[in-house]
This record gives structure tokens, C-alpha cells and sequence, in this order.
């Protein structure tokens, strides 16, 4: 086990469990998260015996930085796992501070034919400890705090659900990275029973349901799991989540030229969504060599994001980033692998 891994209620069971006081756990968290050790050695508040033990139990190496691509306001990195698996991370720096977006598996299954990550099909799910570090690595690196977290990387988070859910614990939790609920977004592509189980957590977590269409028919072409889940499926999950949670959801839209971008999309998509507390984020795809799809030109996109406005539907388009550092999901694995 890694001590990464561990969340705050699980350290403290240890503990209590080794006949020691609860707030070990809390001091080991501070020199985890707050002063960033490297060691157990280093923890000199804790006592010997103590600390020995740790070490028999834990391992608290992290996952290494292979490489790093910088573009813009955009850094990418690349993990390489203890099993020589690798994933990627993106920073990128707004104005109002930094986000990550993280990866959550090796490979994906979900088959989205867009996207760059499912060309390698899953190989496991990521561990806990190997989410927390693609933050505290990258916060070394580059001396910076990420103040929002993206479970946009490789893979589907609801389809790695307990591991993140602990991860969202860590990052979340004041004694660990301290990141906010409201700063960190779910990102899922329909898994409804796991939009259900998502519900009833009751976590203040930003949801994001990949939609990228208004209807089965082209839904049913460029994402796989529509075939398990149907559009109709997905609405009637969020609507009760919305119900239950009160929080508003983010419909991610891919703007994939002559597929989904039509003035008739646009109609359909604001008659799907309309009354919902909702608002879509037009996506300008970011086209990658090894898959076929082209972006919508930039008029068309300010042109759909027009429809939807007249509509009342609350829409964004999201600001590109990354063009230059191959920064689609999955990309930068990818053209390392193929030696580019
Ligand atoms: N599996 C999850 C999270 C990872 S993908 C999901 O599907 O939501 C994060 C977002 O990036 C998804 O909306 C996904 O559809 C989108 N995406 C994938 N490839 C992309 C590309 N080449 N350009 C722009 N967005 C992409």
C-alpha cells in the first residue's frame, strides 16, 4: 500500500487500530501534504516505533515525471507508473489560478471514436495514490498550487469509482490538498448507475456529463456506451440529481465538423436541455493525427453558441489551450510511445 492511498478516516483507523491516538493521522497528513516530505524518516514529531512501523506498512515513493511538454499557459506532463504504464496530466493557468486535469485509468474502454485515449484499451484502473501524485509532483515541479481539479485525463472516472471517490477525499479534505468541492469536476461520458450512486454521495463536486450530441442516432455513432445507455437514460439520471443535489450540471459538447454542428443539432440540443439547471461548454475539438474528425470552424461554433443563446440556454465555449502541446486527452502517451 501507498501511504497515498490512505485517506484521512483510513490513517486514522490504522492508527487506532495499533493502539495509537487518532490525530497521528493528522500529523502524519501535515507532513504529507503540508510540508511535503519525502520520507518517513523526515517526520521528526512522530516517534521511532511509530515510524518504523509506517515504513513496514507503507511505501511513499511517487510515480516520476518522464516528460514535459510546455505550450502557452499549458504545461503536459507524462507519468511513468511503478509497472512502466503512463499517463498525463495538463495544467494549464488561468487568471483566477491553476487547474489539472487528471487522469484517472491506463488505457479507456468507453470507445468515444473522437478521442485519442481509447486507441489504447484499458490496462487497469489508477490507484489512488497514483491520481494524489500526479498533483503533488506537478506542485514540486513547477512551484505552483493547482487550485482546481479536472477529472478530464486518460480514462472514465465512474468507470474507476471507489478509487477516485477516495481520491476526492484527499484533495478535498483541509488537513490534505485543502482543494475545494466546488473546484474539482467529475467528468463522465453516461455511466447512469454510477450517475445514480454519484447522487446519493451528496458531494458539493462539479458533475460533467460528456453529451457531444442531441440525439441517439448521432450519439449512438461517435460514443459507444450510448448503445448501453441512451441519451433519454442519462437526462432522466441528471434531472435527479439535480433534484437532489440542487447543483447546477456542465454538458461538455465536442464540436465535431459535419457530425454534430448542424443548425438542426443546435434546435435539438436546446429543446433537450431546455428548463434544466444546466449550462453546455462547447468544445472546439482538438484534432489529432491518428483519428479522422475535424473542428468546427470558429464562425460555426460562434454560430451554434448563437442558437442556444436565443434558445435561453446557458453556454460557454471553452477557451482552446494545448493546440501546441498535443494536449488532446491521451495524446501526449501516444506520440511518445510512437517515438514523436
Ligand atoms: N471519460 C470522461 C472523462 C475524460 S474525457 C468523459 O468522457 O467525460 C474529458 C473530455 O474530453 C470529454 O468530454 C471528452 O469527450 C473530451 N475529449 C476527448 N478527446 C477530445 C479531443 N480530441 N478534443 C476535445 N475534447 C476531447
Amino acid at each position: 500500500m501507498n501511504i497515498y492511498s490512505m485517506t484521512i478516516h483510513d490513517l486514522e483507523d490504522y492508527f487506532l487500530k495499533m493502539g495509537e491516538k487518532k490525530f497521528k493521522a493528522i500529523q502524519v497528513y501535515d507532513w504529507l501534504y503540508k510540508k511535503r516530505v519525502h520520507s518517513f524518516d523526515e517526520m521528526s514529531n512522530i516517534k521511532k516505533i511509530v515510524i518504523d512501523k509506517l515504513k513496514e506498512d507503507f511505501k511513499i515513493n511517487k510515480p516520476f515525471i518522464l516528460h514535459v511538454q510546455k505550450g502557452k499557459g499549458v504545461y503536459k506532463y507524462l507519468f511513468e507508473l511503478f509497472d512502466g504504464q503512463k499517463v498525463e496530466a495538463v495544467v494549464m493557468k488561468h487568471d483566477y489560478g491553476n487547474s489539472l486535469c487528471v487522469s484517472t485509468e491506463v488505457g479507456c474502454n468507453m470507445g468515444c471514436a473522437f478521442c485519442e485515449s481509447g486507441r489504447l484499451k484499458k490496462q487497469r484502473d489508477l490507484e489512488v495514490y497514483e491520481m494524489v501524485c500526479q498533483i503533488l509532483q506537478i506542485e514540486e515541479d513547477l512551484k505552483l498550487k493547482i487550485s482546481r481539479v479536472v477529472l478530464m485525463g486518460i480514462g472514465e472516472p465512474f468507470d474507476n469509482y471507489d478509487n477516485v471517490m477516495k481520491f476526492i477525499d484527499i484533495i478535498n479534505s483541509d488537513y490534505g490538498l485543502a482543494i475545494g468541492s466546488r473546484h474539482i469536476t467529475v467528468s463522465t461520458c453516461g455511466i447512469v448507475p454510477k450517475i445514480r450512486e454519484f447522487t446519493k454521495e451528496k458531494r458539493q463536486v462539479n458533475l460533467a456529463i460528456s453529451l457531444h450530441a442531441p440525439d441517439d442516432e448521432i450519439r449512438n455513432r461517435i460514443m459507444k456506451i450510448n448503445k448501453v445507455y441512451p441519451i433519454k437514460d442519462v437526462m432522466d439520471a441528471v434531472r435527479d440529481y439535480i433534484k437532489v443535489t440542487n447543483r447546477k450540471v456542465t454538458f461538455e459538447y465536442i464540436m465535431l465538423k459535419d457530425v454534430n454542428d448542424s443548425d438542426e443539432c443546435a434546435l435539438k440540443l436546446s429543446h433537450l436541455l431546455k428548463g434544466m439547471l444546466a449550462y453546455v461548454n462547447l468544445i472546439p475539438y482538438n484534432e489529432t493525427s491518428h483519428i479522422e474528425f475535424k473542428k468546427t470552424d470558429k464562425d460555426k461554433i460562434m454560430h451554434f453558441y448563437d442558437i442556444l443563446k436565443k434558445n435561453k440556454i446557458n453556454v460557454t465555449v471553452r477557451k482552446e489551450f494545448g493546440g501546441e502541446v498535443s494536449a488532446a486527452c491521451g495524446q501526449l502517451r501516444s506520440n511518445y510511445e510512437e517515438g514523436k
